[in-house]
């Protein structure tokens, strides 16, 4: 546990916008690390926009002035402007966890990434990531918008890093909430639009794109929706950007089976889901909640 003045420090909107810089996508956890529950970090951070080194630095500043531990390494990862990088309660805490994320399991790393157990257990029973999507899923359900991370490649729109069991995993669902209500205090704006986005109608193709409305309409199994947006990473799919906006109403048979006009898109590489506010949710005051709006 922290102890000392470190603990005392007030987190700014200064230390906000510094560790906003160093990605903008994790924002959100990243609050959960400094202020929240979480106590380790981990992962890779890219010069695909430019100033690495900038963005480093302010990062390890806020570091400095709370007294975490943070260790950058690995340069040339993927693109060769990629780091590796951890972050801990202590700067031995944070070799520690260097050496950890090195020699151990999945399951020991999802467990000092403060993960829900039953999610990492679950993610190694399945293997791989994203072509375990519709394994997960049989019925078309609507799900708590806080287990939505189908959009984190989508200018990052997503609370949690990490595969849940179920998109009704009551431990992500958890830690959805309280980070949504960390990014709501420091940033009203973003995460109004990450409720906006993430509470959305999916049909994701495995191999092909990822497409998302965040304006839908569901009665039974027929979806009406404004228009689907692709939300992956890359090159969009036109055939089936066109496909998905040629109508605005599909009928979803099953969670793998979905009649778009003339068309079904079918089989273990379909995933048909859709995220909303749950009913009687409170979401932060801060947050402007899109179904007032109209
Ligand atoms: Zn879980």
């Amino acid at each position: 546990m922290m102890s000392g003045s470190s603990s005392d420090r007030e987190f700014t909107q200064d230390h906000y916008y510094a560790i906003k810089q160093f990605n903008r996508g994790h924002v959100s956890e990243y609050l959960d690390f400094f202020i929240g529950e979480k106590s380790v970090l981990y992962g890779i951070v890219s010069n695909a926009s430019g100033r690495i080194d900038e963005k480093i630095q302010y990062f390890q500043e806020v570091c400095d002035e709370f007294g975490r531990g943070f260790i950058v390494y690995d340069h040339g990862l993927e693109n060769e402007s990629s780091y590796r990088f951890v972050a801990a309660e202590s700067p031995e805490d944070a070799v520690a966890t260097k050496q950890l994320f090195e020699n151990e399991s999945r399951d020991v790393r999802g467990e000092a990434l403060g993960y829900p157990e039953c999610c990492y257990t679950d993610f190694m029973d399945r293997g791989n990531a994203d072509a375990s999507l519709p394994s997960i899923l049989d019925e078309f359900e609507t799900y708590p918008f806080y287990t939505n991370q189908l959009q984190r490649f989508n200018h990052g729109r997503a609370l949690v890093s990490h595969f849940p069991c179920s998109y009704d995993c009551e431990g992500t669902i958890e830690i959805g909430k309280r980070r949504l209500e960390l990014l709501a205090e420091y940033d009203p704006e973003r995460a109004t639009d990450l409720v906006q986005h993430m509470s959305s109608f999916i049909i994701s193709v495995h191999g092909r794109d990822t497409f998302a409305a965040s304006e839908y309409e569901r009665d039974g199994n027929t979806v009406t929706y404004e228009s689907m947006e692709p939300v992956w990473f890359g090159e969009t799919d036109e055939e089936l950007n066109n496909l998905l906006n040629s109508t605005n109403t599909v009928y979803v048979e099953d969670a793998n089976t979905v009649h778009v006009g003339d068309e079904t898109l079918s089989g273990d590489d379909v995933a048909v889901l859709s995220f909303e506010i749950p009913a009687g949710a409170d979401l932060p005051e801060q947050v402007t909640d899109p179904r007032i709006d109209a």
